[in-house]
């Protein structure tokens, strides 16, 4: 047997015995790996349902339409293209349909919670468009929608983006419309992470209000690695689309090219299969209740390390994930994440506002609940979890303490399900 088979069991006994906190993962149904691992991974299939450039593509077809119905329902709209191979490829996309190399796009600043794809320097977004940022207030660490504004008025991007890594608030797609409205850009959506949040209504929904919206698929939605393009209701029939050509068409058709062909090739039907089979689970009434306590598990754990003398950036959480900023306590997010990875707990560094540390060492830690929430933890759980954290963090360079604490983890997981749905 290759050993490649060895290191996959290897990770499945790390992902069984630990405690999953990073923000952007979750763990998925057999049915969705299955579909994942099919035979449809043999398939080319360049184009779309009933215009393919293979031949062969009648069962793909059939997958791919139901994937897109699936979504429709899940969502409630008009448009969606399921094809993205992730998300910042659903991210490019939208750029190609929308600019020119070297329009001006304004995001949220990656320091301060936003994606290396809404303009970071290191991005293909930053490289190739003129960026310009906004950011959250100091002291609330809330998004300052009043400088979002008058930033936008002053700059007048072409594109606005509302969306988020790191940010644990609701966002106000209305506010953000308005401003777009004030200046003619095109607004986008990117609720790559609480997008199964958005679907069962427990967070505001973007599709009224912005041009189109991504995705990704593995998210809070807990689905297979990839991406999705949406738009809601107004955008498909009544909103004309000037191409960066100067080309009017439908915004769908612009959309449908930039995925393929503007910037991939064939679509991966073997994970749009996936994508279709949680989009399925995604619908079923039990979804509501994982996404509740996703957020009932959120908001549990941002107050029992609250409680612990954490500080959580903004106060706490509308959605799945939380920002620790871990400067009141003497450690930086490297060398605690580290620590962390010791007790078997994962979750990762990430900068927090105003950060006067670099990116590789940060002065916070991202925690999120999607995961450890379709394990099945509940509220009950999440003051376990804040005290292991807690010990940690106190005892960050003392080995036995550490094993100690991974014992405490490895207790509270061993009758956990891998799969649990
Ligand atoms: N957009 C946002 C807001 C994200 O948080 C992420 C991933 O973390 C992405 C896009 C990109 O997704 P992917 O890693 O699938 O490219």
């Amino acid at each position: 047997m290759d050993i490649i088979f060895d290191l996959i069991e290897k990770e499945r006994q790390r992902q069984t015995h630990g405690l999953e906190l990073i923000a952007s993962e979750n763990f998925v149904s057999e049915n969705v790996m299955k579909a994942v691992g099919s035979v449809l991974t043999n398939k080319y299939a360049e184009g779309y349902p009933g215009k393919r450039y293979y031949g062969g593509c009648e069962v793909v077809d059939e997958v791919e339409t139901l994937a897109i119905n699936r979504a429709k329902e899940l969502f409630g709209i008009e448009y969606a293209n399921v094809q993205p191979h992730s998300g910042s490829q659903a991210n490019a996309a939208i750029y190609l349909a929308v600019l020119k190399p070297g329009d001006k796009i304004m995001g949220m600043d990656l320091s301060m919670g936003g994606h290396l794809t809404h303009g970071s320097a290191v991005n293909f977004s930053g490289i190739q468009y003129d960026v310009v940022s906004y950011g959250v207030n100091r002291e609330t660490g809330l998004i300052d929608y009043d400088q979002m504004r008058e930033i936008a008025l002053r700059e007048k991007p072409k594109m606005l983006i509302a969306g988020f890594s790191a940010y644990s608030r609701d966002l106000d797609y209305a506010k953000f419309r308005e401003v777009a409205d004030e200046i003619g850009a095109t607004l986008w959506a990117d609720i790559a992470h609480p997008a199964g949040l958005v679907a069962k209504g427990l967070l505001n929904s973007p599709f009224e209000h912005c041009h189109v919206v991504t995705t990704t698929t593995h998210k809070t939605l807990r689905g297979p690695r990839g991406g999705m393009i949406m738009m809601g209701k107004d955008f498909e029939n009544t909103y004309g689309h000037k191409t960066p050509k100067g080309e009017i068409k439908m915004m769908s058709q612009v959309l449908d090219g930039s995925v393929f062909p503007g910037i991939q090739g064939g679509p991966l039907e073997h994970v749009i299969a996936g994508k279709a089979v949680a989009f399925g689970e995604a619908l079923d009434a039990q979804f509501a209740t994982y996404a509740q306590q996703v957020k009932d598990n959120a908001q549990a754990l941002s107050k029992a390390m609250i409680d612990r003398g954490f500080d959580i950036v903004s106060g706490g959480t509308d959605n799945h994930l939380m920002l620790v900023d871990l400067r009141n306590k003497g450690v930086n997010g490297k060398e605690t994440e580290k620590a962390l990875v010791q007790a078997d707990i994962t979750c990762n560094k990430n900068m927090v506002p105003f950060d006067d540390k670099s990116p590789f060492t940060t002065s916070g830690i991202r925690l999120g609940t999607a995961a450890i929430t379709t394990r099945g933890l509940k509220e009950k759980d999440m003051d376990t979890i804040a005290e292991v954290i807690s010990e940690v963090v106190d005892n960050i360079k003392n080995e036995e303490v550490l094993s100690l604490v991974r014992k405490k983890v490895n207790e509270l997981m061993a009758d956990k399900a891998l799969f649990n749905y």
